[in-house]
C-alpha cells in the first residue's frame, strides 16, 4: 500500500503546470482533474501480475533468429503447408528480417511496404517470437478501426496457426466505447428525466443484458451521443474497486486482459492518451492507460503527424460550455435543478450553492460577447488565426476569453468546494460521479480559455477560431445560423514524439504504404521526429509492391484540360468526367478536395448519363460504409468522394476499374494550422511549398492512387485531370512517385479511347 501511495505522489507530482493531467481515456476526452487522477491511478493497478515483468537486465533479452523467423513465410515453410494459396514473397521475408533486426538492435524502422507486400505478417511474426521469448508486451496502434479488426480477428490468429503457439492478445478501445454498468443503472432507474432518450436507453440496457463485451461498435443499432454519453464508461465517473459492478466491469476485464497480454492492438488515438500521461508523469515503467511496454508497432503509420496533432489539439465552443453549465445548474421559474444541487445538500459549504444562479448568469452573457467578438473578427472569414499581425485587431476578442474563462474558472471553483464539502461516506452518490466529469471538463475549457490571451507565451500552439453553421434542426431553435469554435493545436509533434516515444521505446517499427515522396523519407522523418533519433538507430527501407503495375495500370492525365486555377476548369470537369465514366462503364471512383466542386460536378453529371445503369453515388448521401458496399455489390457503379475515400478504401476487383483524381491534394491555403506551420518553415529560412505542401500533396496523391489495385489480377485506370502534374517543376516530385506503370498524356478524346482499350482488351 505504501508503495502504491508512493507512486501515486511521484503520478500526481508531474501534471501539467496549469493543473492539468491527462490520462485518458477516450477519444473525446483526454484529460481530467488531478484528484481524478490520483483515483484513476489507483484503480490501474488492478490485474497487474506476473505478465508484466520486464527482465531488468538487458542482456537477460533473447535475439530472435532472422533466418529461423523468416522460415515460417517462406517455401516449405509453415504457411506454405497452411495454405494452398501460398506464394512465397520475397519483398515479405527481406521486410520480415529486417524487422527482426529492429527488435534486436532496439531500431527505429521506418519501412514503405507496398501493397501486396503482405506487412502485417511481416511485423507479426518477429513481435510475437519477442514478446514470447522475452515476455515483453508489443503494441500495435492502427489508424482505422477497420486494421484493428482485421489484425484480431484473422491475421494474428493466423499467425499463431503459423507459428504454432498460442498467444494473447488484446484489442483495447478508448474506455468511452464500453459501457458502464453503474452507470447504465442509475440512468435506467431515473428515465423519467430523460424524456428525449428513454427509448433508447431502454433499448441500450435490453442490449446490455445479452452484450458479452459491452462495446458500443457490436451494438446492432447506433445510439444518439446524448444517450450513448449517459451510460458509456468514463475516467471521471469510476467508482474503480468500491464499484457494485467492479467484478463484471467491461472496462475492467478489458484491462486485466490486456495486462496479461503480449500483443495490445490499439488505435493511434489510445496510444497518444497513454504516451501523454507517461509523459506528464506516469512514466514508462508501471501501468498507465496501458500496461507498460517497450515496443511499439506503427501500421498505417502516415496519419502519425495527423493522428497526434488531432489528439493534442482543444476545442470549445458556446454549446459544449452551455450543455455542461445547465447539467451542472440551472434555475427556472424560481427552482433550481442540476447536480450541483444534488450534491449541496450533502455539503458543508451548501450555502454557496447561492452564488450559482448569478455566476451562471454571468457565463452565458460573457459566451455571448465571446461569439459577437469572434463574428467582428472573422467578418467573412470562415477562419482566423491569433499571431503578431493579427494580435491588434484579436484584442476586443481576447478580452471577452478573458472574461469568459474568469467566469467560469469562478463557476468551476465554486462546484468544486461544494464537492470538496461532501464527506467521504456521501461521495458515491451518483450526482457526485456525474459532476466529477462535467467538472473535469468545464476545467479544461478554463485552461483551454486562459491560455487564447497568454498565445504569445505559447508559441508552440496554434492558436485559431474558425466560424460553422448550425446542422440545419438546430438552426430553428437559434437566431443566428452560425457558431464559433476556439481550438488550440500544437504547431510541431516531432519533438514530443521524440520525447515521448521514439527516445523511450527500445524499438519503434513505422509502416505504411505511403512514407516517401520521391524516393526519400526525409519528409515523414522530419514531421514525425524519427529525424532526431540518432542515425545509427535509424532504419529506413521501402519494399516495392509486388503487383505488376506495368501491365495492369494505366495513368492518364488529358494534356487539353485547363489549369485549375482557370475559371472555365469546373466547367471542363463537369463535361470530362462522365465521358470518362462512360468510357470505363461505371465502376469509377472520383476523387475531389472540394465538397463544392463533388456537389456540381455530381448534379451535371446526373443530368449527362441519363439512363446510365449504375448507381451515381456521392458521399453525404449514406453513410460511409454503406456507401462502400452499394459501390462494391453494383459493378457499374460511380462514387463521388472526397477527404476519407483518399485512404483506406479496398475495393478489389472489377467493381473500381478507374480512379479519377480531379485535383493534386494541396491543403487549402487558409487552413491556419498548415499557415502557421508554413510560416514556421520560411522563418528558419526554408522553402515551404517544397517542403510541406507539395511533399504532402505527394503523400495524398500516392494514398487516392493506392485504392486502384488492391490484387494482383486488379487491372484499371488513374486519370489525374490536373495538368500541373507535367507543366509545373514541382509536379516531378508527383511523377517520380508513382509506380512503375504505363502513362498517357494525350486529349480527351484519346484518353478515353485508350481508357477503353486499356480495361476491356
Ligand atoms: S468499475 Fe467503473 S466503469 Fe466499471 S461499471 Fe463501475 S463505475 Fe462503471
Amino acid at each position: 500500500m505504501i508503495v502504491c501511495l508512493l507512486r501515486l505522489v511521484v503520478r500526481t507530482s508531474g501534471f501539467h503546470p496549469d493543473n492539468s493531467s491527462s490520462i485518458l481515456l477516450g477519444d473525446d476526452e483526454k484529460r481530467c482533474s488531478p484528484w481524478v487522477s490520483i483515483f484513476f491511478a489507483l484503480f490501474i493497478e488492478v490485474g497487474m501480475d506476473e505478465g508484466n515483468e520486464i527482465p531488468k537486465n538487458e542482456l537477460a533479452f533473447s535475439q530472435i533468429d532472422r533466418d529461423a523467423a523468416a522460415e515460417f513465410i517462406s517455401a516449405g515453410g509453415a504457411l506454405d503447408k497452411l495454405s494452398e494459396q501460398f506464394e512465397e514473397r520475397p519483398v515479405q521475408i527481406e521486410l520480415l528480417k529486417s524487422i527482426t533486426d529492429a527488435f534486436n538492435q532496439k531500431l527505429l524502422g521506418v519501412y514503405e511496404a507496398g501493397t501486396g507486400v503482405g506487412k502485417s505478417y511481416a511485423y507479426l511474426i518477429p513481435s510475437v517470437l519477442w514478446a514470447v521469448t522475452n515476455k515483453q508486451r508489443v503494441i500495435i496502434s492502427t489508424g482505422t478501426i477497420n486494421l484493428q479488426q482485421q489484425l484480431c480477428e484473422k491475421d494474428i490468429p493466423a499467425v499463431e496457426k503459423i507459428i504454432g503457439k498460442k498467444i494473447k492478445f488484446t484489442l483495447m478501445k478508448g474506455r468511452q466505447n464500453y459501457i458502464c454498468k453503474r452507470r447504465l443503472m442509475e440512468t435506467s432507474s431515473v428515465l423519467d428525466l430523460f424524456e428525449d432518450e428513454t427509448e433508447e436507453i431502454k433499448k441500450i440496457a435490453d442490449w446490455e443484458e445479452t452484450t458479452p463485451t459491452g462495446s458500443k461498435s457490436e451494438m446492432p443499432f447506433m445510439p444518439s451521443e446524448n444517450a450513448w454519453t449517459k451510460v458509456n464508461s468514463e475516467s471521471d465517473a469510476c467508482m474503480g474497486k468500491r464499484c457494485p459492478f467492479f467484478n463484471e466491469c467491461y472496462v475492467m476485464k478489458v484491462r486485466k486482459e490486456a495486462a496479461t497480454s503480449n500483443l495490445i492492438v490499439v488505435n493511434h488515438h489510445l496510444l497518444f492518451a497513454d504516451i501523454e500521461s507517461r509523459m506528464t508523469g506516469a512514466g514508462y515503467e508501471d501501468a498507465s492507460v496501458l500496461p507498460p511496454y517497450r515496443h511499439i508497432i506503427f501500421d498505417e503509420a502516415h496519419g502519425i503527424e495527423n493522428a497526434a496533432t488531432s489528439f493534442f489539439s482543444e476545442s470549445v465552443n458556446r454549446f459544449k460550455i452551455n450543455k455542461l453549465v445547465y447539467q451542472m445548474y440551472r434555475k427556472r421559474k424560481g427552482s433550481e435543478y442540476g447536480q450541483l444541487c444534488s450534491i449541496a445538500v450533502f455539503s458543508k459549504n451548501e450555502e454557496k450553492l447561492q452564488e450559482a444562479a448569478e455566476l451562471t448568469n454571468k457565463i452565458r452573457t460573457c459566451l455571448l460577447n465571446v461569439e459577437i467578438a469572434a463574428k467582428d473578427l472573422l467578418l467573412h472569414d470562415y477562419t482566423k488565426r491569433l499571431y503578431e499581425a493579427s494580435a491588434r485587431e484579436f484584442g476586443p476578442f481576447l478580452v471577452s476569453v478573458g472574461a469568459l474563462a474568469e467566469s467560469l474558472g469562478e463557476f468551476t471553483g465554486l462546484a468544486r468546494l461544494i464537492m470538496e464539502g461532501v464527506s467521504d461516506s456521501d461521495k458515491d452518490m451518483p450526482a457526485f460521479w456525474e459532476a466529477k466529469i462535467i467538472l473535469g471538463r468545464l476545467e479544461n475549457y478554463v485552461i483551454l480559455l486562459k491560455n487564447f490571451p497568454k498565445w504569445d507565451e505559447k508559441r508552440q500552439n496554434v492558436y485559431w477560431i474558425q466560424k460553422k453553421r448550425l446542422p440545419p434542426d438546430m438552426i430553428k431553435q437559434e437566431n443566428d445560423p452560425e457558431y464559433v469554435i476556439l481550438t488550440e493545436t500544437p504547431l510541431d509533434i516531432s519533438t514530443l514524439m521524440n520525447n515521448g516515444v521514439f527516445e523511450e521505446m527500445d524499438s519503434v517499427i513505422c509502416t505504411s504504404a505511403t512514407l516517401r515522396t520521391g524516393r526519400d523519407f526525409r519528409y515523414w522523418c522530419g514531421r514525425t521526429g524519427v529525424s532526431y533519433a540518432e542515425p545509427s538507430r535509424v532504419l529506413c527501407k521501402a519494399f516495392d509492391s509486388p503487383f505488376p503495375y506495368h501491365t495492369n495500370m494505366l495513368f492518364a492525365v488529358p494534356n487539353d484540360a485547363p489549369l485549375p486555377d482557370r475559371p472555365e476548369f469546373q466547367q471542363w470537369i463537369e463535361m470530362a468526367i462522365p465521358r470518362l465514366i462512360t468510357a470505363a462503364q461505371g465502376r469509377t471512383l472520383i476523387l475531389f478536395t472540394s465538397y463544392e466542386s463533388l456537389k456540381s460536378a455530381h448534379q451535371t453529371t446526373i443530368c449527362m448519363l441519363k439512363g446510365f445503369s449504375g448507381l451515381i453515388m456521392k458521399q453525404g448521401d449514406d453513410d460511409n460504409s454503406r456507401l462502400l458496399e452499394k459501390f462494391k455489390n453494383d459493378k457499374a457503379s460511380v462514387l463521388f468522394a472526397t477527404d476519407s475515400f483518399w485512404q483506406g478504401v479496398d475495393i478489389p476487383g472489377e467493381s473500381l476499374s478507374q480512379v479519377i483524381i480531379v485535383k493534386l491534394p494541396f491543403t487549402v491555403p487558409n487552413d491556419p494550422v498548415f499557415v502557421a506551420r508554413s510560416e514556421a518553415i520560411e522563418k528558419r529560412g526554408g522553402n515551404s511549398f517544397m517542403e510541406l505542401s507539395v511533399p504532402e500533396a505527394v503523400i495524398k496523391f500516392r494514398q487516392g492512387i493506392g485504392r486502384l489495385i488492391r490484387r494482383s489480377d486488379d487491372k484499371g485506370v488513374v486519370t489525374v485531370l490536373d495538368r500541373r502534374l507535367y507543366e509545373k517543376r514541382y509536379g516531378i516530385n508527383f511523377i517520380t512517385s508513382l509506380p512503375d506503370c504505363k502513362k498517357s498524356y494525350d486529349s480527351l478524346d484519346d484518353t478515353c479511347d485508350k481508357i477503353k482499350q486499356f480495361i476491356f482488351n
